[in-house]
């Protein structure tokens, strides 16, 4: 029996794509892990906590740091998943012609106007920062870092809430228990 297998043929195509892509980059934590591990969380939170199967959107949390952090461009990712998972890419990426500071402003400013799929996206990779914050920290980050970096979080997360119950309680929840973490560790 044939089956039809463009379902995961396109997951897989993502995957390979976003690993090429970010091969040579490590997460920003001590522990310095290979950075696709990231972008999986990132999908495989919206599939399991979210319980999202639509593809395009799965995709592109695969696919969601691809603009913002290596040479891809838009138009590469046209060519490769079509305009519908580039257009949601682009949307969760931050404009780099800005400062840091800028971006991080704009990123609370536009979540409210993101589609449901981009929030979606926006919610999940926001619950694997903070959790990777609590638990593998960068370096150089002290706690009070730590914890404004969560303060920034929630502003996002509060624009992205209303498209998916379970994974804005995961969000909270990844919020409470880090800021206890790092409570913890100050005390
Ligand atoms: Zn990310």
């Amino acid at each position: 029996m044939v089956q039809d297998n463009s379902y995961a043929a396109s997951l897989l195509d993502a995957l390979e794509y976003a690993a090429e892509m970010h091969r040579d980059q490590r997460r920003k934590g001590a522990e310095a892990s290979p950075y696709i591990n990231h972008p999986i969380q990132v999908a495989r939170l919206l599939a399991s906590v979210g319980g999202v199967s639509d593809l395009p959107a799965l995709m592109a949390a695969i696919l969601h740091d691809t603009i913002e952090d290596t040479t891809t461009e838009k138009q590469d990712l046209v060519e490769r998943f079509g305009d519908e998972v580039a257009g949601l890419v682009e949307e969760v990426s931050d404009d780099k012609s800005l400062p840091k500071a800028e971006r991080k402003k704009q990123q609370v400013d536009h979540s409210p106007h993101l589609s449901d799929r981009a929030k979606m996206i926006k919610i999940a990779d926001k619950i694997c920062n903070v959790r990777d914050i609590a638990e593998n920290p960068p370096a150089h980050w002290d706690l009070d870092r730590r914890r404004r970096y969560f303060d920034w979080a929630n502003a996002v997360v509060d624009g992205c809430r209303g498209v998916n119950d379970e994974l804005e309680a995961c969000f909270f929840a990844a919020v409470a228990e880090s800021s206890a973490a790092v409570d913890g560790e100050a005390s």
